[in-house]
């Protein structure tokens, strides 16, 4: 099924220039894309700030066009030892002298079909940066990468990942994806198939945020996680709350029950580091011990 929309902009009402015209003309392509219909008519009357997030959204469109997207590497820790497990790559867009903060330059993304490039353009980056980052470690290193729903949804995921293995001798087993639950929650059928995939051809599958949303029994039954990632809103509990502290205490034997590693996000302080350990908590990561960083 192939789809198209269509974005109008009228000489000179909506502009003089070829470019203003260009920009008017993409933001009403947007705005036909978001709604769901075939063509929208550029309209003055739209309130700057949908006009700017539009806009906003087709500068991000070229900076992934453009690969001047960038990665951080955040390291993730094994609690036993102290070493040093692999890294979370995590995507920054350099934009007028700041970086647009993760979260808000992914949720603009997963408002319109961009996010899917977007992923793309991470693994692609991060698979290729991989191997330098490994060279330079002690020991084995993984890789984590995150995944949106989106992604999870579209066919031919498994095969484009397979292409960057073979091309960047990255063996599968090193690679772990993180997806949250929202993911199978909004097409259960799709995402169970692509990470059945992903998971034959050996990558591991981590649920990310895990009691951050609407964590479902169902999900950790059905589908193939290999790992649980407790979310800070829960880690920040340890110390101040003690329910929060039992569920998290529930979290790792459920999760290590069902042979999962367990690893906790957003661990700033000793005393959060301490309580994981004595719990059997697998992974650490966390402020405490390594903020997210450009590769060299
Ligand atoms: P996430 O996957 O849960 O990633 C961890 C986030 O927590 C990162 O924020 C990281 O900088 C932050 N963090 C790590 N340790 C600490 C800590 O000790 N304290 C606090 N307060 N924060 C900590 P970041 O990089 O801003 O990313 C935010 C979210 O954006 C990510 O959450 C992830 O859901 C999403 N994201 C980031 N990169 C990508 C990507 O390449 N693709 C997709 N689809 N999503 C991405
Ligand atoms: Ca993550
Ligand atoms: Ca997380």
């Amino acid at each position: 099924h192939v789809g198209c929309s269509m974005g109008i902009a009228v000489f000179p009402e909506h502009g003089e220039t070829l470019e203003e015209l260009l920009k008017h003309a993409d933001i009403a392509m947007y705005r036909a894309k978001d709604s769901g219909i075939e063509y929208s008519v550029f309209d003055s009357e739209w309130s700057p700030y949908s006009r700017e997030r539009l806009a906003l959204e087709a500068e991000l469109r070229e900076a992934v066009a453009e690969d001047r997207l960038i990665l951080a590497y955040q390291p993730v820790f094994r609690v036993a030892d102290g070493s040093r497990a692999g890294v979370e790559a995590l995507v920054r867009w350099p934009r007028e002298g700041e970086e647009v903060p993760a979260a808000e330059l992914v949720s603009l993304a997963e408002e319109s079909d961009l996010i899917r490039s977007l992923d793309r353009f991470v693994l692609r980056r991060a698979l290729r940066d991989f191997p330098g980052i490994a060279s330079r470690a002690d020991g084995d290193l993984e890789l984590s990468v995150n995944l949106s729903p989106a992604s999870l949804h579209q066919r031919g995921l498994t095969a484009a990942l397979q292409g960057l293995l073979e091309e960047t001798g990255v063996d599968p087993s090193r690679v772990v994806l993180e997806v949250t639950e929202s993911a199978a929650l909004r097409n259960p059928g799709a995402s169970h198939r692509t990470l059945r995939e992903l998971h034959e051809i050996g990558i591991r599958i981590a649920m990310d945020d895990f009691g951050s949303g609407f964590a479902s029994v169902t999900y950790l039954r059905n589908m193939p996680f290999r790992r649980l990632k407790i979310d800070r809103s829960l880690v920040r509990e340890i110390g101040t709350s003690s329910r929060g502290e039992q569920l998290i205490q529930g979290t790792i034997l459920l999760g290590q029950s069902l042979g999962m590693e367990i690893v906790a996000e957003g661990v700033e302080t000793e005393e959060q580091l301490e309580w994981l350990r004595d719990r059997g908590c697998d992974l650490v990561q966390g402020f405490l011990l390594g903020r997210p960083e450009r590769s060299s």
